[in-house]
């Protein structure tokens, strides 16, 4: 009953449950949740319509904007099953969107990239310099949410992540290296499910939304390693932002908007230089430990080529808004990766850091989502635990 409690030092990191939870409610949230409402944090470019290179039978994401329309009528609540015409072609009903909950709203789209370097990032599939078919997306308008995504074609992606690209480590494993990429996508998997779970479509017919204590027992808080992913995948992200502190405090925010543009400087100069977090938990992730041995190299490549193929799986989500997030995210990680294994500023080479700007918009947007779900996780675990106790037991 109370499989949910958890406490120690989160495992492969260098900081405690306790102490995360502390400084992610006192500092790292609030300026999380101010930062990705600034102009510059909230347009994300992203390659919504585009071929799932796996399942060329599933047709769900062949076309732009049909996303839904080849799973069958029984996976969806009647209410997705609405024609859903708003801001999609009129003239093409058999291939809108049926779930409003689903779509993505592009009302405000169209943002320039300016003033940023056009790299790409050599951990995920998309090529981030191609600008063909991009479409600038307000992230405050699609929240990650519940959108009755689920069934068959939800099942096969995780079950393909999980089975061919991050296998579960067998218990015992020693290798940190080894744990590290399924870690990250079990901790991404948690967050996912914690959004889903804190916020639910709780009644159909009055459109009611709210937390679903239920789920979110049966699909994080029940699994202390599903927890312990999450906090895991917190910790690598923040190392990865306050590794590229220097990078990040001297980029150029410019959006047009002098106020809100210097209030995200500033934001950002607060968490990278926050005084708590240096001394409560001034390395969150030692990546400096890894890649030592023989087969180092070697590994490190074997990771990048499972972590491009996950990217790859992402065009194959066949739900819009889950398949922007699903992308925001993995490009998060995949910066993540690019900051802390892929340059060293200070190696032989003298390989400089390079972010492009949806790098860095995907890098801090993960964070406030991986932020907001430790803080579902612990706000919502006393009341999960009320009602398990109120609940009949087993027999
Ligand atoms: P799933 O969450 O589909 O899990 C499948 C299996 O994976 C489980 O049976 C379990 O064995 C294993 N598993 C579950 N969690 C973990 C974990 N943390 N670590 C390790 N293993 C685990 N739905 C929405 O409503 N909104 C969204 O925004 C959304 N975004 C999505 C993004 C992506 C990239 C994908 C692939 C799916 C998304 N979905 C979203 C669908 C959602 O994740 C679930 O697949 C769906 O709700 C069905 O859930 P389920 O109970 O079948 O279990």
């Amino acid at each position: 009953q109370d499989a949910h409690r958890y406490s120690g030092i989160v495992e492969d990191c260098c900081c405690n449950f306790e102490t995360v939870d502390h400084l992610n409610e006192d500092v790292l949230h609030p300026l999380l949740h101010e930062l990705v409402r600034s102009p510059f944090f909230r347009y994300f470019k992203v390659k919504l319509w585009c071929d799932c290179p796996f399942w060329p039978d599933d047709g769900m994401c062949r076309l732009r904007d049909c996303n839904v329309c080849e799973c069958p009528d029984s996976e969806f609540p009647v209410s997705f099953k609405k024609p859903f015409t708003r801001g999609l072609p009129s003239d093409d009903p058999v291939c809108q969107e049926g779930k409003p909950e689903a779509a993505v709203d592009r009302a405000i789209d169209a943002k320039a990239f300016r003033g940023w370097m056009v790299v790409d990032n050599p951990w995920t599939s998309d090529d981030e310099t191609d600008d063909a078919e991009m479409t600038y997306v307000n992230l405050l308008l699609n929240p990650e949410r519940y959108t009755g995504y689920t069934g068959p074609s939800a099942r096969r992606i995780w079950a393909a992540i999980y089975t061919e690209n991050c296998p579960k480590y067998p218990s015992g494993e020693i290798c940190p290296e080894k744990r590290i990429l399924y870690k990250l996508i079990s901790g991404l998997h948690s967050s996912i499910s914690a959004h889903i779970a804190a916020d639910y479509l709780l009644d159909e017919a009055t459109n009611s939304w709210g937390q679903n204590l239920t789920l979110m027992y049966d699909r994080v808080l029940k699994y202390p390693d599903r927890v312990g992913n999450l906090y895991f995948t917190f910790l690598f992200v923040l190392r990865a932002v306050t590794k590229a502190k220097d990078y990040l405090e001297q980029a150029d925010y410019d959006t047009g908007n002098p106020v809100e543009d210097l209030k995200a400087q500033s934001l950002m100069r607060q968490l990278l230089y926050n005084p708590e977090l240096q001394a409560a938990c001034p390395l969150p992730f030692d990546e400096a430990k890894l890649w030592k041995g023989q087969s180092g190299p070697e590994l490190k490549q074997q990771i990048q080529r499972q972590f491009k193929n996950i990217s790859s799986l992402m065009d194959c989500v066949g739900c819009e808004k889950c398949r922007l997030w699903g992308k925001l995210q993995v490009l998060g990680l995949g910066t993540s990766l690019k900051i802390l294994f892929s340059v060293d500023n200070h190696d032989s080479l003298g390989q400089a850091l390079l972010l492009q700007r949806n790098e860095v918009i995907a890098l801090m947007n993960l964070l406030h989502r991986l932020s907001e779900s430790v803080r579902f996780v612990h706000d919502m675990g006393p009341s999960v635990e009320k009602m398990l106790g109120h609940l009949p037991a087993q027999s």
